[in-house]
């Protein structure tokens, strides 16, 4: 019988045979796991884009965040999400929603990502995300628990809600597997998420060096927080990318010979384009921070049960997009100006990615705030999982000349 999942599995042979590097042993676990369930009929949890993995990793039920799912394949063809995508719209899902969006529930509809035995969301950062994952719900019978986070975090009443929201979601956990969280397991876990996420920050810390040591952004932490983070194997893959850049910097190696311009790309990478970042170097572009890599969080304190899901509470609220997406508008733009500052931006580029459309919206209100303060700014259309609304040639073209009239000096 043919094998589902076939280019993921592909992928998997190949980065297995790389495990000597950290990141693709952990990357290579994360899919091995993954097939594992499959194959041996144990539960997948699908893990929305903003959800960490260390309450999954504490009960061993193995996450599978969708995004991502779509983002490996990407890898190898930048139409591979084009099939899927279509799929969704001819079955009725309406055109605006996200590619992304569209793209999940098309695989589920092609069978191209294994179905999840349990669902888990918060409510932030997009109303695509929501209707999306109800939707995968809907299709696939599985139990779907969202988190539900206030729209202001400003009092204490706020945040014991938003932690009961946590609580909630291990008795999820508990009654759709019939097993008990171990709490000394879950303090295991947690001690060694937060030596992970030590390293994920002094990485981000290292990138705003000038000139920069390694191109950007630091993306490391942010895939090992959706697919093991709390398991040895996620630490050393972090520790590894924060140790090349101190090894760089040792040997006083730069990300490119002159450093024309600082790009803070804040939003994610054009995922289909893995060639865009590489070309923006080659012509003195650096990206010390996006979105994936603009991240800041307390050390958990594991004295307790009580502190540690109080803790992961606290850091669910710091995930790249969740920390932006959960309310007003000045969430991200604040975020913004302060990458800017902190990373010595030169000038901001802005992906509009058409379902976006909260973000998009923020852009706007940012365009302002940047034009009083003599920040260059450039918005320009690009679908992230679609290949075919702004093709490469045409990116580079618009970058390129954004670039060299505007901001080159
Ligand atoms: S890209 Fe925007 S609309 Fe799409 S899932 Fe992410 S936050 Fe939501």
């Amino acid at each position: 019988m043919e094998q589902k999942y076939q280019v993921h599995r592909g992928l998997y042979d190949v980065i297995k045979t790389l495990e000597e590097q950290p990141l693709m042993k952990m990357m290579a676990d994360w899919l091995g796991g993954v097939f594992s369930a499959v194959d041996e009929g144990k539960p997948i949890l699908f893990n929305q884009f903003t959800i960490f993995s260390e309450l999954m990793v504490a009960m061993d039920i193995q996450p599978l965040s969708p995004e991502l799912w779509q983002v490996v394949s990407l890898q190898l063809n930048p139409n591979a999400c084009c099939e899927s995508i279509d799929a969704a719209q001819d079955a009725g899902i309406h055109p605006e929603l996200c590619s992304a969006n569209k793209a999940i529930i098309g695989d589920i509809m092609l069978d191209k990502i294994p179905p999840p035995s349990m669902v888990v969301l918060p409510t932030f950062p997009c109303d695509n995300s929501k209707i999306t994952y109800q939707t995968l719900g809907y299709l696939t019978g599985a139990p779907t628990y969202f988190l539900d986070c206030p729209y202001w975090m400003d009092e204490k009443e706020a945040m014991d809600y938003w932690t009961n929201q946590f609580r909630g979601l291990i008795s999820f956990l508990e009654e759709n597997t019939g097993k008990k969280m171990d709490y000394d397991r879950l303090t295991e876990v947690v001690e060694e998420s937060n030596r992970c996420i030590d390293y994920w920050l002094e990485g981000v810390e290292l990138l705003k060096l000038q000139p920069l040591p390694l191109n950007g952004p630091f993306t490391s932490g942010y895939l090992a927080g959706l697919t093991s983070l709390g398991l040895p194997a996620a630490t050393a893959a972090v520790k590894a990318s924060r140790d090349d850049l101190i090894a760089r910097l040792d040997k006083q190696e730069t990300a490119v010979a002159e450093e024309k311009a600082r790009v803070i790309w804040f939003y994610y990478p054009v995922f289909w384009d893995g060639g865009l970042t590489p070309w923006m170097a080659e012509i003195g572009a650096v990206i010390p921070v996006g979105l994936v890599g603009y991240y800041n969080a307390e050390p958990i304190d594991t004295t307790s049960p009580e502190t540690i899901i109080r803790g992961l509470a606290q850091r669910g609220l710091q995930s790249p997009m969740g920390k932006q997406g959960r309310g007003a508008s000045e969430l991200w733009i604040d975020d913004c100006l302060h990458a800017v500052d902190q990373w010595k931006g030169d000038c901001v580029i802005l992906a509009s990615h058409p379902g976006c459309k909260w973000l998009r919206g923020c852009y706007g209100l940012f365009r302002d705030i940047a034009r009083e303060r003599g920040i260059p700014v450039m918005v320009y259309d690009v679908d992230l999982f679609d290949p075919r609304l702004t093709s490469a040639e045409e990116s580079r073209a618009r970058i390129e000349q954004f670039l060299t009239t505007v901001v080159f000096k």
